[in-house]
């Protein structure tokens, strides 16, 4: 499990303090992204709380778009679950976090479908880790149902320190890397909006071979059948 250490409290935006603080004890911004289904709130959760449990205090955002399980809720599929400040699209990622971090110290922020993150926010999530040297984990998704990144995605691969892929499998074996949409009759979608909220039951995350497949035609693929038919 990947534990970010908090580093001391220096560094920019106090001129002189930076140079003296080795780079490895900045906090960083860690991206973990994958396709469907991979386990990202779950991992979420547990890092949340291994931080807890050693008594240090963490803020959870979701984006307030994601409402599938009431607002400011994550849940994962294995029955975790947690509170979290919901995220409008048009709020100040930072001053979310500096206000919190007045109260009390925060020791870490961590961001469940951070693929909805605009990229004014994901700066302010480096300005999170750079300017309150608090460590960000941002969760998401890479890419929407047509192969083409999310908005915070984007931003967070070109910027983030710290790239990790979460690992999940087609049915076929391979590693899945794509998060094909389909219809009701598990016939892959072309087109459509890039958000469309409604859970699993519309996505199979799938191997790029067989989204393209899916695309094309020549497979169908339930999402509950693991498998083409
Ligand atoms: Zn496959």
């Amino acid at each position: 499990m990947v534990l970010p250490a908090r580093g001391r409290t220096a560094g920019w935006p106090w001129p002189g303090l930076s140079a003296t603080v080795p780079a490895s004890r900045m906090a960083k911004v860690y991206f973990y992204y994958s396709a469907m289904n991979a386990g990202k709130s779950t991992v979420l959760l547990q890092s949340s709380h291994n931080y807890r449990e050693r008594g240090m205090r963490t803020l959870l955002f979701t984006p307030a778009i994601d409402t599938r399980h009431g607002t400011g809720r994550i849940r994962s599929r294995i029955g975790l679950e947690a509170d979290a400040f919901p995220l409008a699209a048009a709020e100040d990622l930072l001053v979310r976090v500096r206000d919190q971090h007045a109260r009390a110290p925060v020791a870490c922020v961590l961001v469940d479908e951070a693929q909805f993150l605009t990229p004014d926010q994901v700066w302010q999530v480096s300005d999170i880790a750079d300017g309150l040297d608090i460590p960000v984990l941002c969760y998401g998704l890479r890419t929407d149902f047509q192969g083409k990144l999310f908005p915070g995605s984007a931003a967070l691969l070109g910027i983030a320190d710290d790239l990790t892929e979460l690992k999940t499998i087609c049915h076929c074996g391979r590693k899945a890397t794509m998060n094909l949409r389909v219809d009701g009759q598990g016939r892959g979608v072309r087109e459509g909006a890039q958000v469309e909220i409604g859970g699993n039951d519309r996505y199979v995350a799938t191997c790029r071979r067989h989204f393209k497949d899916a695309l094309a035609g020549r497979i169908t693929v339930r999402p509950d059948a693991h498998g083409p038919r």
